[in-house]
Formats: C-alpha cells, structure tokens, sequence
C-alpha cells in the first residue's frame, strides 16, 4: 500500500516515524479526511483551504504549498484503485527532542502523513438514519480546529457506543453544539437550525453543502443556538459530515423520529448532495 510520507508516496513499509514527533508525542497537528467518489475528490479547495487554516490556527508553518498538496494527494489517488473512499491527510509539528512543551524553532519541519481508504457509502442508513444520545461537551474551547488529539471526541462517541449508538449528539449546558465526529441541525416548521460557527463547532465541509443546497430549494437556515428542548421537538435531525454526508437521526436517547418521507427536506438535501457530487466527480 503507497501513503504520503513527507513529501513523498512511498510504500508503507517503508514509513518510519520518530516517537519524539510532536505528533506522537503531544497530539500536536492538524487532519483533514477528503472523500472521493468516482476517483475524483469531493470538495478539494475547502478541505485544503481549512486544512492550512487549522495549522494556521496553531502557528505551524506549512512544509508546502497548497498546489503541492493537491498534486500530492492526487497522485495518491491516482495509485490506489479504489473507486469510492476518504483521504486521510495530517500534519505535525515534527520530530522536535528533547520534548518540551513549548512550540520548536522554524527550522523544525512539519511531517506531512497521508493514506486512502476505499469505503462504500453506507446506503442502509442514509436511508434508515442512526441512533444517537445526548452528551455534554466535555471537549475544549477551540474545537474549531481540526485537531489530531481527538481524545474528548473518542471518550464523547464511546458514551455513545456503550448505549448501541452510532453517534453522541453534543451539548453545553443545555445548547447544543455539534457531535463527536460530525455537525448536527434539525428542521421545525419548514426550516433549518444548526449552531453558528465559532469556537465551539469544527466548520464543517458538508454543512457548507448542505447549506448551498437548502439555498437552491429556498430553504431557511439559522445558524443561532438551539437547546436538548428544541432539538427533542424537532421534526427531523440530521447529522452531517464528509463520511456520513446529510445523515438522517432516527433515535436520540429514547426519543424515537420517523424515518424521513420522500418530500422531506432531509431528503430533499440528501438528493442534491448527491446531484453536488455527480457535478464534481461524475456518475
Ligand atoms: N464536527 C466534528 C467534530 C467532526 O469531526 C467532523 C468531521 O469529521 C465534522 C464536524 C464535519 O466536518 P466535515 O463536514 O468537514 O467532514
């Protein structure tokens, strides 16, 4: 299997990483997950626009340049017969010894790893939705970094696994935020809620489809604070990121929601999003 490794595609093999890399050793760099549907990558341009935002956030330079990148993962693609899947792209701050807490000099090079994964996409429950629970956002302030300590997010969708759940729904007091692994809005009356972005949510990729999407079919969207109340007198939920795309809720808790109708506007962002990737990647 070929992966990125520094500015390279090499065998996997052939990787070897210093335990002293910030990376390893401090959960310290940034990650990007790009799918690809067709042997075409699904919303490039933003996943790597936010890709260099993260590392900008954290004041780690990058080792190259975003047309270097795209050529990169590109090229990637292009030795992997895989037709449907994800990249996997990360950087670290690099292999800074002795360890030491504070940010190194500029001379210490980031470590650019990447791999791909062929995934199918899960038809069964786009169509069914997945069970979630609620739990409250133990994570830190600044979740609007794509991040690679994701310990908070594990420990969250753990919670969640321990109750037969595919997914915790997050909340802080009682507003709530987003989830382990994805972003979440619900619809009342004809319109959609999802949190603003800000410190408290990751700027989702797919929400920023869905919203272009609910635009076309002149759909409302807040993006304001909603509390666990609003949300459990929702209409419909759905969460929504690059592996689970506009993913309906069918359970939160105990809370159980009927499986969205044809002319729902879950389905109704789900047909589009699907029109979006046959725009970009094909049929
Ligand atoms: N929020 C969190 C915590 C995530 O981990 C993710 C994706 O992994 C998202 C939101 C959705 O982001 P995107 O739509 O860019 O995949």
């Amino acid at each position: 299997m070929k992966v990125i490794w520094g500015n390279e595609i090499v065998d996997r093999n052939k990787v070897t990483i210093d335990f002293e890399d910030r990376g390893y050793q401090f959960g310290d760099g940034v990650y990007e997950v790009i799918s690809f549907y067709n042997r075409t990558y699904f919303c490039m341009e933003e996943h790597i626009d936010r890709f260099f935002s993260s590392a900008k956030k954290i004041e780690m330079r990058m080792p190259l340049s975003k047309s270097e990148l795209k050529e990169l993962i590109t090229d990637l693609l292009n030795e992997s017969e895989a037709t449907d899947g994800y990249i996997y792209i990360q950087m670290t701050r690099g292999n800074a010894s002795p360890r030491d807490h504070s940010y190194p000099s500029q001379d210490v090079v980031p470590l650019l790893t990447g791999s791909i994964a062929a995934a199918e996409r899960d038809t069964d429950k786009l169509k069914k939705g997945i069970k979630t629970t609620l739990e409250e956002d133990i994570r830190w302030l600044r979740c609007d970094i794509k991040m690679i300590s994701l310990l908070g997010n594990i420990m969250l969708k753990h919670e969640a696994h321990k109750k037969n759940a595919d997914e915790a729904i997050l909340h802080r007091g009682n507003i709530v935020t987003e989830c382990s692994s994805s972003n979440v809005a619900m619809v009342k009356d004809g319109a959609i809620y999802t949190h603003p972005d800000g410190n408290l949510i990751l700027p989702g990729i797919t929400k920023i489809v869905w919203k272009a999407c609910a635009e076309q079919l002149n759909i409302p969207v807040y993006e304001r604070p909603f509390t666990t109340e609003e949300l459990l007198e929702a209409d419909e939920v759905f969460c929504s990121s690059t592996t689970k795309e506009v993913m309906p809720v069918n359970q939160i808790d105990d809370k159980v929601f009927e499986l969205p109708e044809s002319g729902s506007l879950i389905r109704l962002l789900q047909s589009c999003y699907e029109k979006k990737v046959v725009e970009q990647c094909g049929d």
